[in-house]
């Protein structure tokens, strides 16, 4: 299994329009990030986790072979917004691209993509199977998910366990019952928004505070602001095993549940 970190931005990314501080002004290819999703390859299905507003140029960058299947972690727009760049690979595979989302998600989704639910098969529109999922584990191409139940403020959204991975984006708290499921993990992708405290996502100090308490072999933060400061500066100031996740950041299992950490070293064409 492959897990690549598509963007590892808050919504706005970074840079940020129009802002010119030293980190949406910074060199270093670290510093640039994309809008959060990550891809997990196995090697029969590709999955996305979220599409939001730079999917399509993630892809590029990934170039996975197929995609079969989107889940989304909430329906904010900056992880929903790329859904209609799923297309490309419905010619490609000639079929219809599984996406698994909540009831309240999916209303969302209905409402922001209301030609793909109208039932006029107007050529060109995206063309998903949807599966309505809860916090109860379920399988996309036989591969098990395990949701993990987390608040966004007052917005219920999900993280997922896959192997001995897991991604939680876009959270302030998690749910008690829910850290038996992180035990054992390999890597930890963890909400970090800033320093300073934040109404609906995890400040560094309590998302390392929760790292710690999790555990994972490896823990890297997503979803990052502008206001976190250089991604060289914070990462040097991090403990052993806790690092600031970047674009392109990602991580390979092997057969024998081994695990490979791909630091790259400069930045991901096509800039
Ligand atoms: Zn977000
Ligand atoms: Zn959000």
């Amino acid at each position: 299994m492959k897990v690549t970190l598509l963007g590892t931005g808050t919504s706005a990314g970074i840079p940020v329009l129009t802002c010119r501080c030293a980190v949406c002004q910074s060199e270093d290819f670290r510093d640039k990030r994309l809008r959060c999703a990550a891809l997990v390859e196995w090697s029969d299905a590709v999955l996305a986790i979220d599409a939001g507003p730079d999917f399509r140029q993630q892809l590029l960058r990934a170039a996975p072979r197929t995609l079969d299947a989107v889940v989304f972690t909430h329906e904010h727009k900056d992880h929903v917004a790329g859904l209609d760049d799923i297309r490309p690979f419905n010619f490609l595979q000639g079929k219809k691209i599984s996406v698994y989302a909540t009831e309240r998600v999916e209303a969302a989704l209905r409402r922001e993509y209301h030609y793909i639910f109208s039932g006029e098969d107007y050529p060109g529109i995206p063309e998903i199977e949807l599966h309505l999922i809860d916090d109860k584990p379920f399988q996309v191409a036989g591969h098990l998910i395990i949701p993990i139940k987390a608040m966004h403020h007052k917005l219920p959204v999900l993280g997922f366990r896959i192997g001995n991975f897991a991604y939680i984006t876009d959270a302030n708290r998690i749910e008690e019952e829910e850290f038996q499921k992180l035990r054992d993990l390999d890597v930890l992708i963890l909400n970090a928004l800033r320093r300073t405290p934040h109404i609906s996502h995890f400040s560094l100090d309590e998302a390392i505070a929760l790292a710690q308490r999790i555990g994972a072999r490896y823990t890297f933060f997503t979803h990052i602001s502008h206001q976190m400061g250089l991604h060289a500066e914070v990462e040097s100031q991090l403990s052993p095993g806790m690092g600031l996740a970047y674009d392109g950041l990602s991580f390979v299992w092997g057969e024998d549940g081994s695990l490979q950490i791909n630091h790259r070293t400069k930045g991901w064409p096509p800039e």
